[in-house]
């Protein structure tokens, strides 16, 4: 999925906190946002997918510090929760999508995403053909709808920026490629 799914992702699950711990909401609204764009910064350092994708390790990192977050509820360990829920979540919703290359709609590889656990790449599922594909813009904009609804003032214009920056990636997404091949043809020459 698209850089704004993975927050909007984040951001449905830290509405959450409106009703169990509204203190805590923007806190976690803030963490929740940087886990589920965090995984990506692999794609300037490391190997996109791999270095800070960890589908099941994160999810076995997660699970105890929301358990945390559940019994003793602080700052802290609410953004630690809403951090590392938001960057599993997003390791996983990625093996649910195309395969990791320029174009994913041509399927030239079914590697979506590495498990250290398993040691190996998990095959691509494809229910998100991919990032931007109409399908990941419907459900951007199904995910926005919880944090719109109910989060707290200025806070909601964290899920508007996501929609204001998917809806245009999702027209452009397919002549990306092409404009980066020309953009590195012309700094080449
Ligand atoms: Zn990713």
């Amino acid at each position: 999925m698209m850089a704004p799914t993975h927050v909007l992702a984040g951001l449905a699950g830290a509405s959450l906190l409106v009703a169990t711990a509204p203190e805590h909401a923007t806190v976690g609204a803030l963490a929740a946002a940087a886990g589920g764009v965090a995984p990506d910064l692999d794609a300037l350092v490391g190997t996109h997918r791999r270095t800070l994708h960890s589908p099941v390790y994160g999810t076995l990192v997660a699970a105890p510090a929301v358990a945390l977050a559940a019994l003793a509820p602080s700052a802290l360990t609410v953004a630690l929760a809403a951090f590392l829920g938001a960057a599993a979540l997003h390791a996983v919703a990625d093996a649910l999508e195309g395969g990791r290359e320029l174009r994913p709609w041509e399927r030239t590889t079914d590697r979506a995403v590495y498990s250290h656990y398993h040691g190996r790449w998990l095959r691509a599922r494809r229910l998100v053909r991919y990032d931007g594909a109409p399908e990941d813009l419907v459900l951007a904009a199904l995910l926005a709808v919880p944090s719109l609804a109910v989060l707290p003032g200025a806070l909601r214009w964290l899920p508007a920026a996501c929609l204001a920056v998917a809806v245009p990636y999702a027209l452009v997404r397919r002549r990306i490629p092409g404009l980066v091949e020309r953009f590195r043809a012309r700094t080449r020459a």
